[in-house]
């Protein structure tokens, strides 16, 4: 029994019609990888790096980032990994950076918006990774809190002059896509973007007003609210029209029926804590594409995110 449960992990997120979603492992340590592949990943969709400037004394050197992206990106041998750029501000803190005292943390100088402030932040992280890549590391990198084609543009440029400098092969460069402004913009920004990640979590707190850590309001912070949904659909839309691929790594990725819902509204990719991906590969491989269409269709044209949840879910198709 055992045994059929690892070979059902093993097998890919593929509807009964035939459409294949990627399966992503939000994961920060090598350590991690093995359990995360056990499970059923197929690579990495979030590496959060601010692991490397919590809880410590000073800035992690290029060198220590280098050998984290390094280490990281051979425990997945050719799998695809997603590394994310530092994210610090909101409600990550970190005391020997300096950053000014804020009203409003979440709305203030945070992820993209930190890096293009400090380039004493963002050259050495950017280095490490290109330095990765540059040893074969089969890497890709994406930055956080992107409201404007400007921040991507200024991004993208220190990235192409680091990699010339360091005669390193280029990588896929992504941003999330996390803020309403963003998912407004997805058209846009995907002329510019190898890929998008939508976060979520930022997603739903920035669309419904609604601070992410308020936990009487948690019940109400619900990202399959249809005003989320509907930016979501946006952002495929966007993506898709420009040829890139669009996943999900926010805490609804990991959720089955939430997983079910954004495969139908044509999320090429979702990344989750490694123990959600059995149940999510099931829900999966248990449905059609065409049911889980019509589900995201009711879902955008429900009022709110009690009707959505009360969608019955598309029967589950038993083998036969
Ligand atoms: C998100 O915002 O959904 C996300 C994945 O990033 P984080 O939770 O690290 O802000
Ligand atoms: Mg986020």
């Amino acid at each position: 029994k055992r045994a059929r449960a690892a070979e059902a992990r093993a097998l890919p997120a593929r509807t009964r019609d035939g459409h294949e979603v990627q399966i992503g492992a939000n994961i920060n340590l090598a350590e991690q990888a093995a359990f995360a592949i056990e499970q059923g990943a197929e690579g990495v969709g979030l590496m959060r790096t601010e692991f490397l400037f919590l809880e410590r004394g000073d800035s992690p050197t290029e060198e220590d980032q280098y050998r984290a992206y390094s280490d990281m990106a051979r425990a997945m041998g050719d799998r695809p990994l997603v590394i994310r750029a530092l994210d610090i501000g909101g409600d990550k803190q970190v005391s020997y950076l300096d950053l000014p005292r804020e009203e409003n943390p979440f709305l203030g100088v945070r992820g993209a918006r930190l890096l293009l402030r400090r380039p004493e932040l963002l050259v050495p992280q950017v280095r490490a990774l290109y330095r990765a890549a540059r040893d074969g590391a089969q890497i890709s990198v994406m930055f956080p809190m992107i409201t404007s084609v400007a921040e991507l543009l200024a991004l993208r440029e220190t990235c192409d002059r680091i990699r010339a400098e360091l005669e390193a092969p280029a990588i896929p460069l992504g941003i999330m896509i996390e803020v309403p402004s963003a998912a407004l913009l997805a058209d846009q920004l995907a002329q510019h973007a190898d890929f998008f990640s939508i976060g979520t979590n930022d997603l739903t707190q920035y669309a419904l007003a609604i601070d992410r850590q308020n936990p009487v309001l948690a019940p109400e912070a619900d990202s399959l609210h249809p005003a989320v949904l509907k930016l979501i659909d946006l952002t495929v839309r966007g993506a898709h029209a420009h040829g890139r691929w669009v996943g999900v790594c926010g805490g609804i990725a990991g959720d089955a029926f939430g997983a079910a819902l954004l495969a139908g509204l044509g999320v090429d990719e979702l990344s989750m804590t490694p123990r959600d991906i059995p149940a999510v590969k099931e829900r999966i491989r248990q449905s059609d594409l065409s049911d889980l269409q019509g589900l995201a269709q009711q879902a955008l044209a429900a009022r709110d995110a009690v009707a959505v949840r009360a969608l019955a879910l598309p029967p589950v198709r038993e083998e036969d």
